[in-house]
């Protein structure tokens, strides 16, 4: 079986067949999904997901692209606090930093690192506050997001990062209790960063993700990813770890299911 532990189903390209995406994923062997809380906007249709069906999980959370919404960090705080006690909330996130899309003067740029950092050092609070584990996303600012985890103590509850850069910086933090999500970018030809990185990985900190409907591996790149997909992803790792599929799938559920207290 696999988990995929990174899936916007409640993004509104899968509206109309949402039914027939799950399907087709727990065909194949994916039977347990997590929908990262990114768009306070879409949450409500996350919460929706997870009540319909046994399978499917949410987190609650706030992507460094969304934080508009929550320039006052009390209104993040009664937000999280709203749905975390729900049953299928298991984490808190999709949080982290993310410096690829800054825009305007270096002034301009300096302050949205800032608020970022303040809204993601909020998160790490919440999620220890309420025993979470953090899902965590990362992208050109793998140096920033490893101090303030550390900083913050957040190994407490860990979490998962996702492996954007491939960075080689991160990957001390599997010995804080982090884990790291792999997908579809795996199968790209110009993986050969992150193919040398997840050699590096510590086995028992695996997890598989699509981040559907986005980075949709080869040989379906263009169209929209699904978690049926994941199947792809785990193919490659076997591939390049050179060990069994049965055992890839394995030892990620086992670790997802560690790390999200899920069964
Ligand atoms: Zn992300
Ligand atoms: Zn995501």
């Amino acid at each position: 079986m696999i988990i995929d532990t990174h899936i916007h189903l409640d993004d509104k390209r899968y509206d109309d067949d949402l039914d027939d995406v799950l399907n087709r994923a727990r065909k194949a062997g994916v039977k347990r999904f997590i929908i990262p809380g990114a768009d306070p906007l879409t949450l409500h249709r996350a919460v929706e997901i997870a009540e319909l069906y046994d399978d499917v999980y949410f987190a609650i959370g706030v992507h460094p692209y969304d934080m508009q919404s929550f320039e006052n960090l009390d209104f993040l705080r009664k937000y999280v606090e709203k749905f975390v006690h729900h049953e299928k909330c298991v984490a808190i996130g999709e949080c982290g930093l993310d410096y690829f899309r800054l825009e305007g003067s270096d002034e301009e740029k300096a302050q949205q690192k800032k608020k970022q950092k303040e809204i993601f050092t909020e998160q790490i609070n919440l999620a220890k506050k309420y025993k979470k584990p953090l899902i965590i996303h990362i992208r050109d600012a793998s140096r920033d997001s490893k101090s303030i985890l550390l900083d913050n103590n957040a190994g407490e509850v860990g979490g998962v990062l996702h492996c954007y850069n491939a960075d080689e910086e991160l990957l001390s933090l599997a010995k804080n209790g982090f884990y790291f999500g792999i997908g579809g970018v795996l199968t790209f030809k110009n993986a050969k960063k992150l193919v040398n990185v997840l050699k590096k990985i510590p086995q028992e900190k695996l997890l598989i993700e699509t981040d559907g409907p986005y980075l949709t591996p080869t040989p379906h790149r263009g169209e929209r990813n699904e978690p049926l997909y994941t199947t792809l992803v785990v193919d490659k790792i076997s591939e390049i770890l050179d060990t069994k599929l049965t055992d890839i799938k394995e030892i990620s559920t086992q670790n997802a299911m560690r790390l999200f207290n899920i069964s």
